[in-house]
């Protein structure tokens, strides 16, 4: 059995890659926060496509908590580990730096960025010991060219995209490749209260993305095909900023 787990996996993009993984063969284990029952759907869709899956919750933001998460099922499956990792979850809290209380900073920055250490430290060992591992960060094009009004989100994916660039580099000798996704508008619940119908005048394609498009470049990066891409920053934006 091949794992992978997908933090966030219970809406939106995050779902659609566990859907995607799942159709390559991978058993999923899908981390969320809260709402236990769309990552219920999020397994019923795994299923599906002929996988099987499990639900993880816990805070990514929570050392402790994922620390816990992931021994336990270290313990449980002694002889097995999770050689795909994508750190997907994240929430955007957005407003003017001048009016940005520390709660939204903080929030922003533990759930994309130290939620990436404290979901990745503890799997790196595994990979590097198997000579094989796949990690895919979910970023954003806020984190790349810097968003007015989205300074805490910008700041946290741009650090996200840093990492992903020196952890590339760290690892690449020990069979392991680490890239990052970069998203430009995609329809998902984080994007719902945007104005769609004036948004997508500034978008060459025409219309935001769909997340099932996220998740075919995510699968191909996690496919062997692209075993000779590494510390890559990979924008899908139907050409917003190129
Ligand atoms: P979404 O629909 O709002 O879903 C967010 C997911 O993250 C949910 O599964 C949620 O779990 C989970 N989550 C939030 N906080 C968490 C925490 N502390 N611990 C564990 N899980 C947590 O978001 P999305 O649009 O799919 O975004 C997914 C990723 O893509 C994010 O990193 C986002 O920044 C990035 N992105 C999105 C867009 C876009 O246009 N949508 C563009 C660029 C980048 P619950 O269901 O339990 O709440």
């Amino acid at each position: 059995m091949k794992y992978a787990l997908v933090t966030g996996g219970s809406r939106g993009i995050g779902r659609a890659v566990s859907v995607k993984l799942a159709e390559m063969g991978y058993h999923i284990l899908v981390n969320y926060q809260n709402n236990d029952k769309e990552a219920e759907t999020t397994l019923q869709r795994i299923r599906e496509k002929g996988s099987d899956g499990e639900r993880m919750k816990f805070d990514v933001a929570d050392e402790e908590a994922v620390s816990t998460a992931l021994s336990d099922w270290m313990n449980i499956h002694p002889d097995e580990y999770i050689e795909v990792l994508i750190n997907n979850a994240g929430i955007r809290k957005d407003n003017l730096m001048l009016w940005m209380p520390g709660d939204e900073w903080r929030q922003v920055l533990d759930i994309s960025l130290n939620g990436f250490y404290n979901v990745t430290q503890p799997l790196l060992k595994n990979m590097q010991i198997k000579r094989f591992g796949r990690i895919i960060n979910i970023v954003s094009l806020s984190g790349i060219k810097g968003m007015p009004g989205q300074v805490n989100y910008s700041a946290a994916k741009g650090g996200l995209i840093a990492a992903t660039k020196a952890l590339a580099q760290e690892t690449a000798k020990k069979g392991l490749t680490v890239n990052a996704v970069a998203p430009g508008f995609i329809r998902t619940d984080m994007t719902t209260g945007l104005n769609e119908s004036e948004l997508k005048k500034q978008i060459p394609v025409g219309r935001f993305g769909e997340p099932e498009e996220v998740a075919e470049l995510v699968g191909f990066l996690v496919s062997p095909a692209a075993s000779y891409i590494t510390g890559e920053i990979i924008s899908i934006n139907g050409g917003l900023y190129t």
